[in-house]
Protein backbone atom coordinates (compact mmCIF):
# COMPACT_ATOMS: atom_id res chain seq x y z
CA UNK A 1 0.00 0.00 0.00
CA UNK A 2 1.43 3.49 -1.11
CA UNK A 3 4.24 5.23 -2.37
CA UNK A 4 7.32 5.42 -0.80
CA UNK A 5 9.23 8.73 -0.45
CA UNK A 6 12.76 10.26 0.78
CA UNK A 7 13.86 13.62 1.55
CA UNK A 8 16.66 14.76 -0.01
CA UNK A 9 19.42 15.71 2.87
CA UNK A 10 20.22 19.25 1.01
CA UNK A 11 16.99 20.89 -0.51
CA UNK A 12 14.39 18.60 1.51
CA UNK A 13 12.40 18.29 -1.73
CA UNK A 14 10.23 15.24 -1.09
CA UNK A 15 10.72 12.62 -4.37
CA UNK A 16 8.77 9.07 -5.11
CA UNK A 17 11.73 6.34 -4.71
CA UNK A 18 10.09 4.59 -7.87
CA UNK A 19 11.29 7.12 -9.75
CA UNK A 20 14.76 6.17 -9.20
CA UNK A 21 16.56 3.52 -10.52
CA UNK A 22 17.65 1.03 -7.44
CA UNK A 23 20.69 -0.64 -9.11
CA UNK A 24 22.92 1.97 -9.28
CA UNK A 25 25.38 3.76 -6.34
CA UNK A 26 24.34 7.53 -7.36
CA UNK A 27 20.76 9.23 -7.62
CA UNK A 28 20.83 12.74 -8.20
CA UNK A 29 18.26 14.72 -6.49
CA UNK A 30 15.84 16.56 -9.53
CA UNK A 31 15.52 19.92 -7.79
CA UNK A 32 19.29 20.65 -6.26
CA UNK A 33 21.28 18.10 -8.01
CA UNK A 34 22.84 17.09 -5.20
CA UNK A 35 24.25 13.45 -5.34
CA UNK A 36 23.08 11.50 -2.68
CA UNK A 37 24.32 7.82 -2.31
CA UNK A 38 21.56 5.17 -3.08
CA UNK A 39 22.39 3.16 -0.14
CA UNK A 40 22.10 5.89 2.57
CA UNK A 41 18.29 7.00 1.20
CA UNK A 42 16.03 6.09 3.58
CA UNK A 43 12.50 6.17 2.59
CA UNK A 44 9.47 6.92 5.00
CA UNK A 45 6.34 5.22 4.64
CA UNK A 46 3.34 6.89 3.52
CA UNK A 47 -0.71 6.07 4.91
CA UNK A 48 -4.11 6.49 3.66
CA UNK A 49 -5.76 9.13 5.02
CA UNK A 50 -9.55 9.09 6.29
CA UNK A 51 -11.47 10.35 4.12
CA UNK A 52 -12.93 13.73 3.84
CA UNK A 53 -9.72 15.81 3.77
CA UNK A 54 -10.22 19.08 4.96
CA UNK A 55 -7.76 22.22 4.17
CA UNK A 56 -8.09 25.38 5.91
CA UNK A 57 -6.51 28.50 4.66
CA UNK A 58 -5.66 31.39 7.02
CA UNK A 59 -8.34 33.30 6.72
CA UNK A 60 -10.63 30.66 8.51
CA UNK A 61 -12.04 29.05 5.62
CA UNK A 62 -12.43 25.54 5.17
CA UNK A 63 -13.09 22.60 2.70
CA UNK A 64 -13.74 19.21 2.51
CA UNK A 65 -12.84 17.20 -0.25
CA UNK A 66 -14.08 13.67 -0.65
CA UNK A 67 -10.73 12.23 -2.39
CA UNK A 68 -6.87 12.88 -2.02
CA UNK A 69 -7.06 13.72 -5.62
CA UNK A 70 -10.08 16.46 -5.53
CA UNK A 71 -7.88 18.53 -3.16
CA UNK A 72 -4.47 18.23 -5.39
CA UNK A 73 -6.47 19.53 -8.46
CA UNK A 74 -8.08 22.67 -6.21
CA UNK A 75 -5.30 24.20 -4.53
CA UNK A 76 -3.35 26.33 -6.36
CA UNK A 77 0.60 25.29 -6.25
CA UNK A 78 1.54 29.23 -5.41
CA UNK A 79 -0.81 28.97 -2.54
CA UNK A 80 0.61 25.79 -1.32
CA UNK A 81 4.40 27.07 -1.75
CA UNK A 82 3.58 30.07 0.23
CA UNK A 83 1.98 28.07 3.21
CA UNK A 84 -1.11 29.24 2.91
CA UNK A 85 -3.26 25.82 3.69
CA UNK A 86 -3.14 23.52 6.52
CA UNK A 87 -4.60 19.98 5.88
CA UNK A 88 -6.19 17.60 7.88
CA UNK A 89 -8.00 14.19 7.46
CA UNK A 90 -10.62 13.46 9.36
CA UNK A 91 -9.01 11.91 11.95
CA UNK A 92 -7.06 15.33 12.48
CA UNK A 93 -3.52 13.50 11.47
CA UNK A 94 -1.66 16.35 9.76
CA UNK A 95 -1.45 16.32 5.72
CA UNK A 96 1.99 17.09 4.14
CA UNK A 97 0.83 19.27 0.95
CA UNK A 98 4.13 19.53 -1.72
CA UNK A 99 4.29 20.96 -5.00
CA UNK A 100 6.30 19.55 -7.82
CA UNK A 101 6.06 22.76 -10.10
CA UNK A 102 2.60 23.53 -10.77
CA UNK A 103 1.36 20.18 -9.24
CA UNK A 104 0.16 19.83 -6.17
CA UNK A 105 0.48 16.27 -4.09
CA UNK A 106 -0.65 15.64 -0.48
CA UNK A 107 0.63 13.23 1.50
CA UNK A 108 -0.55 11.38 5.08
CA UNK A 109 2.87 9.97 6.78
CA UNK A 110 2.66 7.10 8.93
CA UNK A 111 4.55 10.02 11.99
CA UNK A 112 2.40 12.43 11.02
CA UNK A 113 1.06 14.25 14.31
CA UNK A 114 -2.43 14.16 15.42
CA UNK A 115 -4.16 17.41 15.90
CA UNK A 116 -7.77 16.21 16.52
CA UNK A 117 -8.70 18.96 19.14
CA UNK A 118 -7.58 21.69 16.45
CA UNK A 119 -9.41 20.74 13.50
CA UNK A 120 -12.67 20.04 15.84
CA UNK A 121 -12.31 23.90 16.92
CA UNK A 122 -11.62 25.24 13.27
CA UNK A 123 -14.57 23.10 12.09
CA UNK A 124 -16.86 24.93 14.87
CA UNK A 125 -15.55 28.60 13.81
CA UNK A 126 -16.47 27.84 10.43
CA UNK A 127 -19.86 26.70 11.21
CA UNK A 128 -20.56 29.83 13.84
CA UNK A 129 -18.99 31.73 10.83
CA UNK A 130 -21.90 30.97 8.51
CA UNK A 131 -24.33 31.04 11.50
CA UNK A 132 -24.90 27.26 11.99
CA UNK A 133 -26.41 26.37 15.60
CA UNK A 134 -24.21 23.35 15.27
CA UNK A 135 -21.00 25.72 15.99
CA UNK A 136 -22.63 26.76 19.13
CA UNK A 137 -22.33 22.83 20.62
CA UNK A 138 -19.76 22.88 22.31
CA UNK A 139 -19.88 19.06 23.07
CA UNK A 140 -19.44 18.42 19.37
CA UNK A 141 -16.35 16.04 18.91
CA UNK A 142 -14.52 15.60 15.62
CA UNK A 143 -16.21 12.31 14.54
CA UNK A 144 -19.40 13.95 14.98
CA UNK A 145 -18.55 17.14 13.22
CA UNK A 146 -16.97 15.31 10.68
CA UNK A 147 -20.53 13.03 9.61
CA UNK A 148 -22.35 16.35 10.02
CA UNK A 149 -20.05 18.05 7.76
CA UNK A 150 -20.76 14.85 5.24
CA UNK A 151 -24.73 15.77 5.13
CA UNK A 152 -23.68 19.46 5.67
CA UNK A 153 -21.56 19.65 2.57
ZN1 LIG B 1 17.62 18.41 -3.43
Amino acid sequence: MGEELFECPRCSTLHRLSDYRSDVVYIYCSRCKEKILRAQVKAVNLCQPTLPIFISDESGDIAAYKTVEHAELHLEAIDVENGEYVGYDAEGRVLTLCTFGEVVRIWLFEKSEQRTTELAQKLCAYLKAVNDPRGDTPSLDLSSLVSYWKKFR
